[in-house]
């Protein structure tokens, strides 16, 4: 069993697809180590998702098995994304699901940037 306790990493998932240019989408930022763009479906006025370029599942794949210069450069990166948009004043909040009870969805690892409005409890209920 991986030690991210979802299946190995499948190539075809729409985020490996969308880095490798076969799905457009709204791109905001790229380089060595991110690439983030507008989620399709946005839950806030800013919804950007940031993806490490490197193929893993989850944060728990990422986390355990990323290079440290590729978990810098990928949380450096999220960083200057929210600064180069202008967030860094109002707010916003950082959201990653990993695995069947957060609900994750697309089994590439991406970090959620929400921001644009209060944002409201962090866990609904
Ligand atoms: P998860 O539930 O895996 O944390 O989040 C997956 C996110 O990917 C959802 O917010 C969903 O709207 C977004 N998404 C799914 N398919 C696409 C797509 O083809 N393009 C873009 N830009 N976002 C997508």
């Amino acid at each position: 069993m991986p030690v991210h306790g979802l299946p190995p990493y499948d190539p075809q998932n729409i985020f490996a697809r969308i880095l490798r240019g076969e799905i457009p989408c709204k791109k905001v930022f790229e380089d060595d180590f991110a690439f983030a763009f507008h989620d399709i479906n946005p839950q806030a006025p800013t919804h950007v998702l940031v993806v490490p370029k490197g193929a893993y599942c989850s944060f728990a794949d990422f986390s355990a098995t990323a290079s440290e210069v590729e978990i810098a450069g990928f949380i450096r990166a999220v960083g200057k994304i929210a600064k180069d948009l202008g967030l860094e004043a109002a707010g916003y909040r950082l959201l990653a699901n990993m695995g069947e009870h957060s609900g994750q969805e697309v089994p590439h690892f991406h970090v959620h940037l929400f921001a644009g409005r209060p944002l409201g409890r962090m866990i609904p209920g």
